[in-house]
């Protein structure tokens, strides 16, 4: 038991300290600012907003636990006015409200004893207009007036916005709240409403009692909205939606009937409310939010029309997985501490991507996912990057805690390589295990560790070495970076191949002080078709039997292992005389790991675009969407060069035969990644100055202007961006009509976008006003900055004005990840607008000084890109004179 001295130490530094890394979950050690002496065990909340002046009155009682005697309690607040505070109906002695802080202190007259005590309190705050805590969302109806609704989030620490609460995950208490709402609005909370009463022009809903949560959960939403809903094995499964597009959740609807049922069954336990709604809010933040009960979803993520895409159906599938995984992984068991936040974010995203995979087997999902782990492991790959478990002390760094790259695609993709290691059902087994140990409680990463430890018996790990689970793993979580691991083949007379491995730290630019060392899971396939076999590396020199020499070999086999693989010169021959013949995976590791060897100098690029071609008219998607990258990324470095032309034509020369053998149109018989590679294959001829491409797009366009149906709204994307690319003054000015005319979001997105896209600088310039002009509904407020983003590939110094002119406006829909934006984002996507000090400067003078870690990783990518691109040009020009 901690007095509220003690806690106060495990401020700061000593966090980590106190966090006691590898312990499992206990209340009394998990980190944070609040003491633990007194502790909330359920919330009766009553709150009026006033949406007119943008504040709200409140009332609120707490029981709480005293768990020593105590004359001080301190909780979270922001923005908040107390009033008639009281503890057991006697009021307190003082009240100090400090927002700096973020804290309330109350001290009473005399020491409470242990044992049960109710606080009350009246109190004012307000309704925000950026989406964190109680947000007003304005919006365009569907017959063009204006409307606004109610909507919440709280994650990560923005409950206290609402109502005053202890603001910390290992706090669980439940909730029972009561809103003032306008008449003729309806209202959803993580629980089904209890009674509504009508007084008036508003009405007064109370909603049942919560199951015990962290306070980051709570969810309420209000406005003119309609809902449809089904039952699902007792669940009542809700898509609540701005009155008249209910009926575009309708695919959602479906998709979560399916998710729910395999949840129950994967988790072995049922999912324990009475409900399940999934609220699209036009507008508001860019994601989704797993509030328990309750998830809000910005509304292009939930809601499908007629002008929808396959992508736009798969983001809504998979988005759906993401947060219905979180009902198990944050909901019903919830990290103890935020710098446990992979527990929810890396197994919400791994388990998604598996749910999605096998839902839709015609999407070839775990390929696509391919895309996201790349994009994980050049972030990874550089000297600044962070563990996926990262202390976390105040309030910034556990927004911040909520990297994309590391905490979301490389936990998912750690995951999926120790599931493929440990075989699915083992792995599933300890999952089962843990969500039941641990339900409707909290966690950290050692109770998971043990949990699949005890699922698997130490020897299931590795009978060699006789390593746990956890130590093999925590590796992975709690170290920066990722294994280059390198493989020398040796041949008997016979044949047969004995490889010896060794491994480093695999770096873009720099090299590896530290020596770090990982137990690498790898999966390895001798033989083109051959069953991947497991083998677990912990040596170096380590060595195993890898089939015959004269066959292919993978060491990363279906391209799920987290690590890169170098061969030596005789293994990579033979891969690459097979690569046409590979199974789908082990090509997709090759053209990564070649790429990326290119990319940190230790690999030349004659041989990846030996690779490349070696393609032919192959139709894998996820190859192809591999090789357009890396030509793309060689194009961009060969602009305003003298070998530009003599490049584009190589590259369009590579993916020609594939483009030709699908045509320009779509065949009735084409799988969605079928269909998805034809529209890739188009734009990148476009871009790269195809005229029979450009000439059939500018065709097209003619049509489309006069029947939008005469393009598919999946081919517009592709179409419209080369339209826009050579667009002239008046094609600019039809396709600005378009967007202007189109009323439903998903449309005006597709085509604001490809106005972005205009190559013509005049029309550049242009194009940023429209980016920032009111033309725009006010749901689109969070996508203008996609659209300056979108502009800085062809126009960066322009896109970097237009950025760092109105940073503040276009930054102020993401509250919560503004910072991170700025510090890790806004260099790697400027990197070439300015000069590099110069884009520092900026990105220095606009967030907090304890950003420097992330503002080190954004401007490592930044510098890294500008080095990348002289070398790239210089080896690809020489490559071109002497081929
Ligand atoms: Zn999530």
């Amino acid at each position: 038991m901690k007095t509220i001295a003690s806690a106060a130490i495990c401020v700061g530094l000593a966090v980590a300290v106190c966090a006691r890394a590898g312990a499992p979950f206990s209340f009394d050690s998990a980190p944070g600012r609040l003491p633990k002496n007194v502790v909330p065990v359920s919330y009766t909340l009553d709150v009026v907003p006033n949406l007119d002046t943008l504040t709200l009155t409140g009332s609120e009682s707490v029981t709480l636990q005293f768990r020593t005697a105590s004359d001080t309690i301190v909780f979270n607040s922001l923005n908040e006015t107390l009033t008639d505070v009281r503890l057991d109906h006697k009021p307190v002695a003082t009240v100090v409200s400090n927002d700096e802080q973020q804290l309330t202190r109350l001290t009473l007259a005399q020491p409470a004893p242990p044992g049960s005590h109710t606080l009350t309190f009246s109190y004012s705050g307000r309704v925000e207009s950026q989406p964190h805590g109680l947000f007003l969302q304005s919006y365009q109806r569907l017959d063009g007036s204006p409307g606004r609704l109610l909507s919440t989030k709280m994650e990560s620490t923005d409950a206290r916005r609402m109502f005053p609460c202890w603001d910390e995950p290992a706090f669980r208490s439940s909730f029972q709240l009561s809103v003032t709402i306008p008449a003729g609005w309806q209202a959803v909370s993580n629980m089904p409403v209890a009674r509504r009463r009508e007084a008036g022009a508003n009405s007064a809903i109370t909603f049942q009692r919560s199951p015990k949560m962290p306070s980051y959960l709570v969810e309420f939403s209000a406005g003119e909205l309609g809902h449809i809903n089904a039952s699902s094995d007792g669940v009542d499964l809700g898509v609540w939606a701005a009155r008249g597009r209910e009926q575009d959740g309708a695919i959602a609807l479906a998709n979560a009937r399916q998710i729910l049922a395999d949840y129950d069954d994967y988790f072995g336990y049922r999912y324990p409310l009475p409900k399940l709604d999934s609220i699209a809010v036009p507008g508001g933040f860019g994601g989704a939010m797993e509030n328990w009960g309750a998830i809000t979803y910005n509304d292009q993520l939930l809601l499908l029309s007629a002008s929808s895409t396959v992508a736009n159906r798969q983001r809504v599938f998979s988005v759906q997985a993401h947060e219905m995984a979180h009902q198990w992984n944050g909901d019903l068991v919830t990290m103890g501490w935020w710098d446990d936040l992979w527990l929810n974010e890396s197994f919400a995203s791994w388990r998604a991507a598996k749910e999605t995979d096998q839902r839709n087997p015609s999407w070839k999902w775990w390929q696509l996912q391919d895309a996201d782990k790349e994009v994980a492991m050049s972030a990874d790959a550089r000297l600044s990057s962070h563990a996926i478990q990262q202390h976390v002390s105040d309030e910034l760094q556990a927004a911040n805690a909520f990297d994309p790259e590391i905490t979301y695609s490389k936990g998912q993709a750690v995951l999926r390589m120790f599931e493929a290691y440990l075989g699915p059902d083992r792995f599933r087994s300890g999952v089962r295990r843990y969500i039941r140990a641990r339900a409707f409680s909290n966690a950290s990463s050692a109770d998971l560790w043990n949990a699949l430890s005890v699922a698997n018996g130490a020897s299931a790990v590795n009978a060699a070495s006789g390593a746990s689970i956890g130590a093999v793993a925590s590796g992975w979580t709690e170290q920066p970076g990722f294994p280059l691991v390198s493989v020398a083949a040796s041949c008997d007379a016979a044949g047969r191949r004995t490889v010896s491995l060794s491994q480093q730290r695999f770096l873009l630019r720099g090299s590896d002080a530290a020596a770090s060392h990982w137990s690498v899971p790898l999966q390895v396939r001798a033989g083109i078709h051959a069953t991947p076999f497991s083998m677990l590396l912990t040596s170096d020199g380590q060595s195993g039997a890898a089939g015959r020499c004269d066959e292919p070999l993978s060491l990363n086999a279906d391209a799920i292992g987290f690590y890169r693989t170098r061969y030596d010169a005789a293994t990579y021959r033979t891969n690459a005389a097979n690569f046409a013949a590979l199974e789908d995976g082990d090509r997709i590791a090759l053209l990564d790991d070649q790429w990326a060897l290119v990319e940190s100098g230790q690999g030349p690029l004659r041989d990846y675009l030996a690779l490349a071609s070696s393609m032919g008219s192959g139709l894998n998607t996820r190859s192809w969407q591999q090789i357009a990258a890396a030509l793309g990324t060689l194009e961009y470095a060969e602009r305003g060069t003298a070998g530009y032309g003599a490049f584009t034509d190589y590259a369009r020369s590579i993916i020609k035969p594939a483009a030709g053998r699908l045509g320009p149109a779509p065949a009735p018989a084409d799988t969605p990644d079928v269909q998805e590679l034809r529209r890739l294959l188009i734009g990148d001829l476009g871009a790269w100055g195809d005229q029979d491409v450009i000439d059939d797009a500018r065709r097209r366009f003619g049509l489309f202007v006069g029947d939008h149906s005469a393009i598919l709204p999946d081919d517009q994307p592709h179409i419209l961006s080369v339209v826009a690319r050579y667009a002239d003054a008046a094609t600019f000015e039809l396709l600005h009509a378009i967007a202007r005319q189109a009323k439903d979001e998903t449309e005006q997105q597709r085509y604001y976008s490809a106005l972005m896209d205009v190559g013509d600088p005049q029309l550049a310039a242009q194009a940023a006003q429209i980016a920032l002009s009111p033309e725009l509904p006010p749901q689109a407020a969070r996508w203008r900055l996609a659209l300056v983003v979108r502009l800085a590939r062809e126009h960066g110094p322009l896109a970097f004005r237009t950025f760092t002119d109105n940073a503040e406006t276009l930054l102020s829909p993401n509250p919560k990840y503004a910072p991170l934006i700025t510090a890790q984002y806004v260099p790697a996507w400027f990197w070439d607008a300015v000069p590099p000090d110069q884009l520092e400067a900026w990105v220095r003078a606009h967030v907090p000084g304890q950003m420097a870690p992330n503002v080190a990783r954004g401007m490592e990518t930044a510098r890294f890109r500008l080095s990348e691109k002289d070398a790239l040009l210089a080896e690809a020009d020489d490559w071109l004179r002497h081929r």
